[in-house]
């Protein structure tokens, strides 16, 4: 049978480390000693070292009332005695579980059966701990002691004060420490209540507490205790209202007079329970946690130690310890969070050569050279950025951000030129058949300017004079006949199309490609890890570009996307008007009307976005049926009105999109979970109502539906009864053009939660870091980075710990171990 010694001898040396301060265990070495020997003297078997043990009497060694040199000289004994036990405990492997041994119940003396625990055990191994309680901890997502120590307050309350009566000051939390002169049961307000008067050398104060007519009988004369709460004033006297409290014995407070947890709690969990739960989880167990960070790292980021951030996470000294050990544990989440995104990139990158590209060829000054416009610095820096990466033999796997209208297509045209100049195919993917119709139509034009263009079929154009062969472009969408699919479909396969526009469908549904080098997906919400695996399984590792109009802060992208390189296209192309945006009251709507009216009679177009109604697709259809009609009849029975809403099929949706972006119709009515995504040069009016309940970076996305063209355009915001937070946000995006500084505003006020509508699957959740700790997140992405180039897979022995860990937090990336 072993026994556990390392957590003692962690305690110990710390404590030596710390200089025999008693404060390596929170309450003082001889509570945690108690428990510790408690349990270590039933596993002793050798009679000697049993004898030794009673010697050293851990059970109860008064370790507080030693002087500095006794307590050295203590410990020293304690930790030859423990190289003892382990010398004759032998190799047993087992140093990580603590053998527990259950007695059966006294009289019937039976063997002795020895349960093995870990940090993962189930919760119940916890003392106070029945099958029915872990129950309610399993609703809260807590199973196992390593849950449960991972379960952090969400705040504490401040009870460090402590006064004495006379002291006490209206209105603050205070702690007093007092005697018991008298308590009762009183009626309150109706309810059965308690209460006590209780007294120090400095005066007596009276304390109630609602509700409770059970505390009356606990609270006998002349008990001390502690109380603390907020002091309030009733009649011209101090009193405390249902404060917490406990009784002041040999034992560390809990509820009282430190900084005191508040755990967020499930039905059937009291406050207090949990709390004295997890002190005594965290007494017996953290210690046993694993501190998985290398510690030549710990050290240069200055970080606690995992066991003590852990305990000061629940339990603090201090708001200082408390900080450090958030940060610890942030840092951990964060650390995790990049080792697991950069391993998924270096898998992406190495497990599979990809294709390196030649840049020395003509085409791309021909195409260059041949666009009315000339690119924009941050165009030429992106397209820099690209360049580098097709010319290396690893996959690139890019992600392009920059504002709608900021000149993406074109360079990812760029790229796809260059993939077709060294042979390969390249494919375009976009979210819906109508952005990827658009995409045809805007590349087939920019094409158009350099080569000669030979038969244009709406699906197929080919293009003499860019590269020796013909440069053909292919738009493969379930809108085309059977028949014609067939054929481009084989002639994908021959490697006769160089360029294939779709949706995403096309590397979902079996499309076969002769030799893929480039994958351009736009908006990449949809476009994740799984997509690009299945373009793997179908033998492929092509350099990838991701693009979205999305403007994502990057503290978040890093934390998202931190498998993807970043660039940023952050300028628009000059002559870009401004939308003139204006949030109107209730009672502007009539004038709102009125304007739409005047710039539809001038030729231009607009799109009205219904309210937002959470409840289902089906009564937001319904809701849009019932404003478009409104409109229709009562407010623009001469015009043209178009409907778009959710519970449409695709090709009616594609159908009045078509009429819209030809100028059959003049205003397109909408819901918002509709995709807009088009390019409409001549729609100058963007009207949302009940814009108050989006959020900046939607609205944002509203806005930049107009404003495409030369014309000037207008964004109108209406808003029936604005929060606070709401009218924050329609401030900020009347005064803001720039989509950056919306996310990032967005992002503060919000959460990154509601930020991307759902929580983004398939990560390790964030508990303890927040998004804006940026600080702390490039310096954990730093130091992955560092510690892949030293280490790629984990196998030096300081790093094994972390491997298991990692193993532990992403067990889908399964390469780890
Ligand atoms: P995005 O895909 O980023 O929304 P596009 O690539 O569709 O933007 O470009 C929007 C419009 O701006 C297109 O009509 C395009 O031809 C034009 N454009 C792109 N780059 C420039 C530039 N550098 N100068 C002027 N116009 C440009
Ligand atoms: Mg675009």
């Amino acid at each position: 049978m072993s026994i556990n010694v390392e957590p003692l001898r962690k305690i110990l040396e710390l404590e030596h480390n710390k200089g025999y301060i008693n404060s390596a265990v929170i309450g003082g070495l001889d509570r945690f000693l108690r428990n510790w020997a408690g349990q270590a003297i039933e596993s002793i078997t050798n009679p000697q070292l049993l004898n030794r043990f009673r010697k050293l009497n851990l059970v109860n060694p008064d370790y507080a009332s030693l002087t500095k040199p006794q307590r050295k000289e203590w410990i020293q004994g304690v930790l030859d005695f423990l190289a003892e036990i382990e010398r004759s405990e032998g190799e047993k492997g087992e140093a990580k579980l603590t053998p527990i041994v259950s007695r059966p119940p006294s009289g019937t003396r039976v063997q002795r059966t020895v349960v093995y625990q870990s940090i993962d055990s189930p919760v119940t191994v916890i003392r106070g701990i029945s099958s029915t309680l872990a129950t309610k901890f399993s609703k809260l997502g807590v199973k196992t002691v390593r849950d449960l120590l991972y379960y952090f307050p969400r705040r504490h309350l401040d009870y460090s004060q402590r006064k004495s009566i006379s002291q006490l000051t209206e209105g603050e939390e205070e702690t007093i420490i007092a005697n018991v002169w008298q308590a009762q049961e009183i009626r309150l307000g109706g309810r059965r209540s308690t209460e006590a008067i209780v007294g120090d050398e400095t005066g007596n104060v009276r304390v109630v507490w609602f509700n409770n007519p059970y505390l009356a009988k606990k609270l006998l004369t002349n008990t001390r205790v502690v109380i603390s709460g907020r002091v309030s004033l009733f009649g011209g006297r101090h009193v405390f209202e249902s404060p917490e409290w406990e009784l002041a014995e040999d034992k560390e407070l809990i509820h009282t007079g430190r900084l005191v947890p508040l755990y967020p709690l499930t039905q059937g969990l009291r406050p207090r329970q949990v709390r004295k739960l997890m002190k005594e989880a965290v007494d017996q167990w953290a210690w046993q946690v694993e501190d998985f960070l290398p510690p030549e790292l710990k050290k240069q980021c200055n970080l606690l130690a995992l066991p003590q951030a852990i305990s000061q996470a629940h339990y603090p000294e201090d708001e200082s310890v408390k900080d450090r050990a958030r940060v610890r544990l942030a840092f951990d989440e964060l650390f995790l969070l990049q080792m697991g995104v950069l391993s998924k990139k270096r898998d992406w990158q190495e497990s599979q050569p990809g294709s390196p590209f030649s840049a020395k060829t003509p085409v791309l000054d021909t195409f260059l050279k041949s666009l009315p416009f000339e690119l924009t610095a941050a165009q030429q820096k992106v397209l820099k950025e690209l360049l580098a990466d097709l010319q290396k033999p690893r996959p690139m796997s890019r992600l392009l951000q920059g504002e709608v209208g900021s000149g993406k297509t074109v360079v990812a045209t760029a790229a796809l030129l260059i993939a077709a100049a060294n042979g390969y195919q390249g494919a375009f993917m976009a979210p819906t058949e109508i952005l990827a119709e658009q995409h045809f139509a805007t590349i087939c034009q920019l094409l158009s300017r350099v080569g000669l263009q030979e038969g244009e079929e709406g699906y197929l154009c080919s293009y003499s004079g860019l590269l020796p062969h013909l440069l053909t472009v292919a738009l493969l969408i379930g809108d085309i006949t059977q028949g014609i699919k067939q054929e481009l479909q084989q002639r994908i396969l021959d490697g006769d199309i160089d360029i294939v526009i779709g949706t995403h469908a096309i590397i979902q549904k079996g499309v076969e490609f002769h030799h893929l080098g480039l994958a351009v997906v736009d908006e990449q919400h949809r476009f994740g890890v799984t997509q690009r695996s299945a373009l793997r399984q179908k033998g492929f590792s092509p350099h990838v570009l991701v693009m979205t109009a999305t403007p994502i802060p990057r503290t978040l992208a890093l934390t998202l996307y931190g498998d993807l390189d970043l660039s940023v296209i952050d300028q628009l192309p000059p002559g870009r008007q401004e939308v003139k945006t204006k949030w109107l009251k209730p009672g502007q709507r009539d004038s709102a009307y009125a304007f739409i009216h005047r710039q539809i009679a001038s030729g231009r177009q607009a799109f009205i976005i219904c309210p937002l109604i959470e409840e289902s697709e089906v009564i937001q259809a319904r809701a849009a049926i019932a404003e478009y009609e409104r409109l229709s009849k009562e407010v623009f029975p001469d015009l043209r009105l178009g409907l778009l809403h959710g519970r449409m099929p695709a090709n009616e949706k594609d159908g009045v999109m078509r009429r819209f972006r030809s100028g059959e119709l003049d205003i397109l009515v909408s819901t918002p979970v509709v995709e807009v995504g088009i390019d409409v040069p001549n729609a100058t009016v963007m009207l949302v109502e009940s814009a108050d309940r989006f959020g900046l970076s939607q609205l944002h996305q509203f806005r930049g539906r107009v404003g495409r063209g030369t014309e000037q355009s207008y964004c109108m915001l209406l808003a029936q009864n604005p929060s606070e937070v709401a009218r924050q946000r329609l401030d900020i995006i009347e005064k803001t053009q720039d989509g950056f500084e919306l996310a990032e505003e967005d992002l503060r006020l919000r959460g990154p939660g509601e930020f991307f509508g759902t929580r983004q699957s398939g990560l390790p959740d964030l508990r303890m870091a927040k998004l804006s700790d940026v600080g702390l997140l490039e310096l954990a992405r730093s130091e992955a980075i560092k510690l892949f180039q030293i280490d790629p897979s984990l196998d030096k022995p300081q790093h094994h710990l972390l491997a298991k860990e990692l193993a532990r937090v992403w067990p889908q990336a399964g390469e780890w171990s």
